[in-house]
């Protein structure tokens, strides 16, 4: 095996997990791999062919991929192919069925489509597994949920013996749990790695959109890009990618430019262009994702709240792949938390609605943490860390000023409670800054003991506020559909009855950027 290792991939060693997971499909168990980017999956599926002088047959979403991943594994001598339905030369298909190739590419959509016939002659000449990549698009709980993926389990029933290997950066228990029964998986091994990508630092800021905060933000970033190297600049929208592109530009900085909506041709060439150090910074859509391979990225900026934790993990995953430290900051808005018909619009199931909500929340939760972001999303994918404090994200680097908030988080529980959770949080808040506005008259909530009583502070200040007591399990969001309800947890509920209007327990919290802005 390590003759192997070293004679294709010059490699003197394995790393942790491959051998294990490559002595289960020899022993053709099936296996769930779960490891971080950049850890070396795929040298667990290009092994056993190798090996045994079989065909690997894997399923990827994305054909650009596993056109790179064929051209590499030409190169180093190992007969690899992808068949794809605008698979132009006959003879491919011809010599794949014939179990040629050490390494046989495919979408599923295509291993969904090829007839019986094929997988027969195939499994005569020798298959050695069937790899699916990206295994998390299998599930609706994922965070890149693809159909097609879900058809594959058919395939178990033709390959019969072939042991069954799925892969991924990014999956949570429930996730891991939809792969093993869409794949119909027989008790796999399953092989989860650590999450934790010690050379990254993750930060979060809050801002308010302006020209002059872009400004500042793109002085910033070509400032540590000068530095220190590649960026990438995640926005939401293809707007905020054109300006911030256009401001890096002003400020005379190489950048390139990579959303949905350009031509393939333009996206390949910025693509390429960043991945030949022909550009500093990448400004994109999360159009620009899958298959960066480039082991120097220094950091990944997200200019606005990213959709999920899974999502952000894996895009913030693409810096310091080289071990060299790296950052990772996320820049978000209020307004960014009121998204979710963004994001759910044109989703059938309400199970999909659902696991697309509980993602966003997940995400603002993270954006609203003053605790340790690496334990955060650590304990997010299921791992342990033990220590309280990471010593790499800024809430364990610079320690934020508390304050006792008793006073302020009294009122605006109670007057949450008054609400009877009912409403998302802009009318407790509207509430007690003392808005008249006819949804409050119509209400009676102008009524209310609490009414005009917060005015001292902004919304936004209030907001934050409340944020931080979900985040410390006074207040829970739910939702029904796409609307949040804000409301008063028994944690709340005690806090509160312990209290006296004139006098509360104290509670001791942080003040936000948006508390002291
Ligand atoms: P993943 O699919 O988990 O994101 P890859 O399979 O693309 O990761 O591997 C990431 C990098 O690590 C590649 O450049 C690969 O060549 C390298 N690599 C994989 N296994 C080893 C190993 N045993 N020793 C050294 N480098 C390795
Ligand atoms: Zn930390």
């Amino acid at each position: 095996m390590l003759s192997t290792l070293k004679q294709y991939f010059g490699y003197a060693n394995f790393r942790a997990y491959q051998k294990e997971v490559i002595d289960q499909i020899l022993d053709k168990r099936d296996c769930l791999a779960v490891m971080a980017t950049g850890s070396g999956k795929s040298l667990c599926y290009q092994v056993p062919p190798l090996l045994l002088e079989k065909t690997a047959v894997v399923i990827s979403p994305l054909i650009s991929l596993m056109q790179d991943q064929v051209m590499s594994l030409k190169q180093r001598g190992i007969r690899a192919e992808f068949l794809g339905s605008a698979q132009t030369d006959g003879s491919v298909h011809t010599k794949a069925q014939t179990g040629h190739f050490h390494l046989l590419f495919m979408t599923p959509e295509k291993a969904c489509s090829t007839p019986l016939s094929f997988w027969l002659k195939l499994l005569e000449a020798g298959i050695c597994l069937f790899a699916v990549d990206e295994a998390h698009c299998i599930s609706e709980w994922g965070h890149d949920f693809r159909v097609e993926y879900k058809q594959l389990y058919k395939l178990r029933d033709v390959l019969l013996e072939v042991p069954f290997v799925a892969l991924t950066a990014t999956a949570t228990e429930k996730v891991r749990i939809d792969i093993i029964n869409s794949l119909k998986m027989n008790n796999p091994y399953v092989a989860v790695g650590s999450f934790d990508r010690k050379n990254l630092f993750y930060g979060v800021k809050h801002f308010n959109r302006s020209l002059q905060f872009v400004d500042e933000l793109v002085q910033e970033i070509s400032k540590y890009a000068r530095k220190a190297g590649s960026t990438i600049i995640y926005c939401t929208t293809i707007k905020d990618v054109e300006q911030i592109h256009k401001s890096l530009k002003e400020a005379g900085i190489k950048t390139g430019i990579y959303h949905g909506q350009m031509s393939s041709k333009a996206r390949e060439e910025s693509h390429r262009s960043f991945v030949r150090d022909e550009l500093l910074v990448m400004v994109a859509t999360i159009a620009f994702g899958m298959g960066i391979d480039k082991p120097n990225i220094r950091q990944v900026i997200h200019y606005g709240c990213p959709k999920s934790i899974e999502s952000y993990y894996q895009e913030s995953g693409r810096c310091g792949r080289d071990g060299i430290p790296s950052v990772c900051w996320l820049y978000y808005t209020r307004a960014d938390f009121a998204k979710a018909d963004f994001y759910c619009g044109g989703l059938r199931t309400e199970n999909q609605r659902r696991a697309v909500m509980e993602s966003l929340m997940a995400a603002q939760h993270y954006c609203s943490l003053t605790t340790c972001r690496r334990k955060f999303l650590l304990s997010y994918f299921g791992e342990k860390f033990s220590a309280e404090k990471c010593g790499n994200c800024d809430n364990c680097m610079v320690s934020k000023r508390e304050r006792d908030m008793s006073k302020e988080s009294f009122l605006l529980m109670s007057c949450i409670q008054s609400c009877e959770g009912n409403w998302g949080l802009n009318m407790p808040v509207d509430v007690l800054r003392g808005s008249r506005a006819k949804k409050i008259l119509n209400a009676h909530f102008d009524k209310l003991p609490f009414h005009g009583l917060g005015k001292d502070y902004s919304s936004n200040w209030w907001k934050s506020l409340a944020y931080q007591l979900i985040s410390h399990g006074y207040l829970m969001e739910t939702f029904r559909d796409t609307y949040k309800f804000v409301r008063v947890s028994p944690k709340g509920k005690q806090y509160i009855q312990s209290a006296r209007p004139d006098h509360q327990p104290a509670l001791i919290l942080p003040l936000t950027d948006e508390m002291v802005e």
